[in-house]
């Protein structure tokens, strides 16, 4: 017997109040699937209700990823490990499974410009968002002037809520710009909040005994890095830009005869 037009039109009702969009879209389609494969009527739900979840976990990554900010998409999958011997592929690896994260670890990437430091980065904080992490990317400089002007405006509270309600925090090219004292005090609040709750992945071009010329203050800048190390795993991507690397590559093809 086939459901009255009537009922569909309350059974949508319902669902719509329900907020079960899935379901409401999909269920004549299940019902009509299920009735020629002679399933049963709990299995007809079962279909319904993993379409309803699987739909609701990609809305609520697509969320994550957006807010995570990352300037560009970058997967691993992408990433050429052998252009970038240095780097501990193995650990790359592991990593991107986010097991660091639970355990409240760091992740450094040091090494010079262009090396695949953002990429490896993003890429971890990507793989961080499908797996339901909160995660947010901030190129420090960003960071310090979002901080500033939350500072100014009276609103540190709110962003420093904000903050620590973050699985994975991204601070990409730590080095490039020296920070003011205030900026610096700053970042060090946002360094020693995230060591007691979250995981943060710093990338930086400078080696560890130059960063009191950026910080400009040497306790303080100990401080920082005794949070940052303490649980940690350092990548280093030393070695010649990446673009420099391809751009000799693809040279050296054309000149071929
Ligand atoms: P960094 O942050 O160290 O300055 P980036 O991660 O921004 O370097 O890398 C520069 C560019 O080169 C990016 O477009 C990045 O995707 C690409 N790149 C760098 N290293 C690799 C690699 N090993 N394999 C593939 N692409 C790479
Ligand atoms: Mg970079």
């Amino acid at each position: 017997m086939s459901t009255s037009p009537k009922s569909v039109v309350l059974l949508k009702h319902h669902l719509k109040a329900l907020k079960l969009p899935t379901i409401l879209s999909e269920c004549e389609k299940v019902a009509a699937r299920c009735a020629a494969d002679n399933a049963d009527h709990l299995t007809f739900l079962l279909r319904l209700c993993e379409l309803e979840l699987i739909e609701r976990e990609q809305k609520a990554a697509q969320r994550r990823l957006k807010a995570a900010r990352f300037p560009t998409a970058k997967l691993l999958d992408e990433f050429d490990f052998s252009a970038r011997p240095s780097v501990n592929k193995p650990l790359v690896l592991d990593l991107v499974r986010g097991d660091y994260m639970t355990r409240r670890e760091n992740v450094l990437l040091v090494g010079p410009s262009g090396t695949g430091k953002t990429h490896l980065a993003t890429a971890l904080g990507m793989a961080a968002c499908a797996q339901g992490k909160r995660v947010r990317f901030w190129r420090v400089t960003e960071l310090i002037t979002m901080l500033r002007e939350a500072d100014q405006e009276r609103q540190l509270l709110r962003l420093r809520s904000h903050l620590t309600k973050l699985d994975l925090l991204i601070l990409d090219e730590f080095g490039y710009v020296p920070t003011s004292k205030a900026g610096a005090e700053l970042l060090f609040d946002v360094i020693a909040t995230a060591y007691e709750r979250s995981s943060v992945i710093l990338t930086t071009n400078l080696p560890f005994e130059n960063w009191t010329e950026i910080l400009g203050n040497e306790r303080l800048t100990g401080a920082a890095l005794d949070r940052l190390t303490h649980r940690c795993h350092i990548l280093e991507t030393s070695g010649e830009s990446y673009r420099l690397q391809d751009a000799k590559r693809r040279r050296r093809q054309e000149t071929k005869p």
